[in-house]
């Protein structure tokens, strides 16, 4: 197959070859390639004639729906580049998007437009709305999904799915090329304020191709939507590989662990990927067997720490290996992954999993403070060049210099790499312990805490402290049923790790704050520590 060079062309290569294929399933509702392909053109010829010219960006606010997938693609056929926005964004964060992004035409749920976004809206440069009921696709009566009915049409606003379906051909000479930007994806804020990473499509395409064919999957291969598409890996991981594979796409609205369940039951998916937290979530809860992942044929985590001890307790418990892979939004999700035929190692000395090899094309340098190479072994700062890394911070040009000095991607991750190739991320530079001048990473403590048995989720950070500077505290949630304490979980962890490196502090909450896109948010539990002294 001749590579596509945008998402745009493998969605009509994959509606030529199989229009009758189910493209999108969505609860009891499915589209397929060919009314993907039309009701999307007809959002193009729509937004065309609002007067959305090439290059104007479009923000979408939406679950993972058929509706996201329709008004990303629209937009795309009329040439402009999408801002997808994590729809659990305040009005206020919102319209920093709108403003930052300069963005013409905002695309969201009728229920946000009411309560917030018409307001946010009319204080930034948006002169087109369309908003979507996302559940119109749903022929079923699922009761999680029910509690949302259709509003009134907002008479400022137009019906995506009228719009969608009323006909019409995308405008001509708006295909993007491949250096256009088809995504600014503002970062998802582990870090502080977002900046928009400017992924192009030949970003994209280089990453779904390498999906498309590094893995060995059926033909009509069924994906699941884990991930949230407007964050970078469900986007091109799922979304894109799909596009890019003529396969099915399963989408479940957003993560919820017993509807993802219900969603493998009903769909036998060969393939998805997720946060590891969402793989946490899956296997503590009730209703979870074996069989719910008997048709998989590869299952990935990105985008956070992968802990060794919930890949050897999932493969236990339910048989599939979760195969690791890094990546960030200004790499386009993967950089490094695990090849299939193989299993990432652990490294012996730190315990830490290997996060994959480089993919072709792809270097990986880990460089010192002095911006120096070190030999294998050593750690240092991950820094990325490849297809997939992208040109630069939208409107960020100092930002743009930091990071990507002569093109290369310095990620702000420490790791290593071994004689093998396999790298390993060890953690994120700033997230680095100070305790009385001994450096803890707390991933290594969160691995050793992962491997208790009540422990589901587990965070660490430093903490002021009079005497040693910082010292190291523990956040931890359990898992349903389990009982254990916080000097007990401290006294697990001095057993197994140097004096210095034990969590002196261990506090248990219901839940740990996370991102979006499943990402343990340790900047908010510092903070929650710095209020509550
Ligand atoms: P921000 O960039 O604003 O901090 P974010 O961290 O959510 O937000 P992403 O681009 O989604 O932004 O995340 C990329 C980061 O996730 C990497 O820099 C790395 O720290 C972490 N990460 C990704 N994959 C892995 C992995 N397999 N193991 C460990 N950490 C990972």
């Amino acid at each position: 197959v001749e590579p596509a060079d945008s998402l745009v062309h493998a969605l009509r290569r994959s509606a030529a070859e199989a229009p009758d294929r189910a493209c999108l399933a969505y609860f009891d509702g499915r589209l397929t390639y060919r009314e993907v392909d039309e009701l999307s053109d007809s959002v193009a010829a729509h937004l065309a004639a609002r007067g959305l010219e090439r290059g104007d960006r479009v923000a979408v606010l939406l679950q993972n729906s058929p509706h996201f997938v329709l008004a990303v693609l629209g937009a795309w056929k009329a040439g402009a580049t999408v801002v997808p926005v994590n729809p659990m964004y305040k009005s206020g964060e919102v319209g920093h998007v709108l403003r930052d992004g300069e963005v013409a035409a905002l695309i969201c749920s009728d229920r946000a437009w009411e309560t917030y976004l018409r307001e946010a809206a009319a204080d930034s440069p948006v002169r087109i709305a369309l908003t979507a009921c996302e559940l119109d696709f749903q022929t079923g009566n699922d009761p999680r999904v029910l509690a949302f009915e259709r509003l009134p049409e907002a008479p400022d606003a137009d019906d995506l799915t009228t719009v969608a379906r009323q006909g019409g051909t995308a405008p001509e000479g708006r295909d993007p090329a491949p250096g256009d930007i088809a995504l600014i994806s503002y970062t998802s804020g582990t870090s502080g304020t977002p900046k928009g990473a400017t992924n192009t499509h030949a970003n994209i395409m280089y990453n779904a191709e390498r999906q498309r064919t590094g893995m060995p999957l059926p033909d009509a291969p069924v994906y699941f939507a884990m991930a949230p598409l407007f964050h970078i890996t469900g986007m091109v991981c799922q979304l894109g590989a799909c596009l890019n594979s003529a396969g099915t796409l399963v989408l479940a609205y957003r993560f919820e662990a017993g509807a993802v369940l219900d969603a493998f039951a009903a769909h036998r998916p060969h393939y998805t990927v997720g946060p590891s937290t969402a793989f946490m979530a899956l296997a503590a809860h009730p209703a979870v067997t074996p069989d719910h992942f008997a048709s998989f044929v590869n299952i990935s985590s990105g985008g956070a720490p992968l802990p060794p001890a919930l890949v050897e307790k999932f493969r236990a418990g339910f048989g599939p290996y979760i195969r690791n892979g890094y990546g960030l939004t200004e790499c386009t999700a993967p950089c490094a992954s695990v090849p299939p035929a193989l299993e990432a190692p652990v490294d012996p000395a730190s315990g830490t999993l290997a996060v994959g090899v480089p993919g072709p094309d792809t270097v990986v340098r880990i460089l010192d403070d002095r911006g120096e190479e070190v030999p294998f072994g050593e750690q240092g700062e991950i820094v990325v060049s490849g297809p997939q890394v992208v040109p630069g911070y939208w409107r960020r040009p100092e930002a743009t210099a930091e990071t990507f000095p002569g093109g290369e991607l310095r990620t702000g991750d420490i790791g290593f790499m071994d004689e093998q190739g396999w790298l390993y991320v060890v953690d994120r530079k700033k997230d680095m312990i100070n305790a009385s001048g001994f450096k803890v990473w707390p991933r290594e403590v969160e691995d050793v805490l992962y491997t208790h048995p009540a422990v589901r989720e587990a965070a660490v950070v430093g903490v002021p402290d009079g005497y040693r500077g910082e010292t190291v505290k523990a956040y931890i949630s359990l898992r349903p049923d389990a009982e254990t304490d916080p000097a007990a979980l401290a006294a697990y962890c001095k057993e197994r790790l140097a004096a210095y490196k034990y969590p002196r502090l261990v506090e248990i909450l219901p839940d740990l704050p996370k991102t979006a896109s499943g990402k343990i948010l340790r900047r908010e539990l510092r903070s929650r520590t710095a209020n509550s002294e």
